[in-house]
């Protein structure tokens, strides 16, 4: 048995994750708890450590700024398109996300404003430069199997399924 959230462990968690200002933006309340598997990128790293150690039943609250989240905006990656780039007939509303494909991958892009048919785009991570507040309950914690440590992510409920 693991007593403390470590690698390699599923660690499951309530949470509730809030901007400075209060406001909720993600939560686990009312919801399955969430569980993941630790020391392998599931989380943002910060989260990860503020988390090592931690016991069951243990309550942690922390902050962590932009460098410990989702980092920092990157005003490069907010491009202009034109509306007749978009695919005919697509309704493009100002805080909607869509994916695309790239050499390195797919990727992931908000709408930010629109302006007639300019169109202004932004690659950022919608949480990059935000500082985030996070209040965390452990509500289980086990060693994670060997399969899951070779697939990277926790099974199970609350995890990720197969
Ligand atoms: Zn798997």
């Amino acid at each position: 048995m693991s007593d403390i959230v470590e690698k390699d462990t599923v660690t499951t968690v309530h949470y509730t994750g809030t901007f400075p200002n209060g406001e909720v933006f993600d939560s686990s309340e009312g919801d399955s708890p969430l569980a993941f598997l630790v020391g392998h990128g599931n989380m943002i790293a910060g989260f990860e450590k503020e988390m090592m150690g931690a016991t069951v039943g243990e309550k942690r609250e922390f902050t962590l700024t932009p460098d410990d989240a989702y980092g920092q905006r990157d005003e490069d990656a907010v491009q202009q398109m034109d509306r007749s780039q978009f695919p005919e007939g697509m309704e493009l509303e100002v805080g909607m996300t869509m994916g695309a494909h790239s050499e390195q991958g797919p990727i992931q892009f908000s709408v930010s404003a629109i302006d007639g048919d300019e169109v202004t785009i932004d690659f950022n991570h919608q949480m990059a430069g935000k500082t985030l507040c996070f209040s965390v309950e452990v509500v289980e914690i086990r060693p994670a199997t060997a399969e899951e440590v070779t697939h990277g992510h926790a099974h199970g409920p609350g995890g990720h399924h197969h």
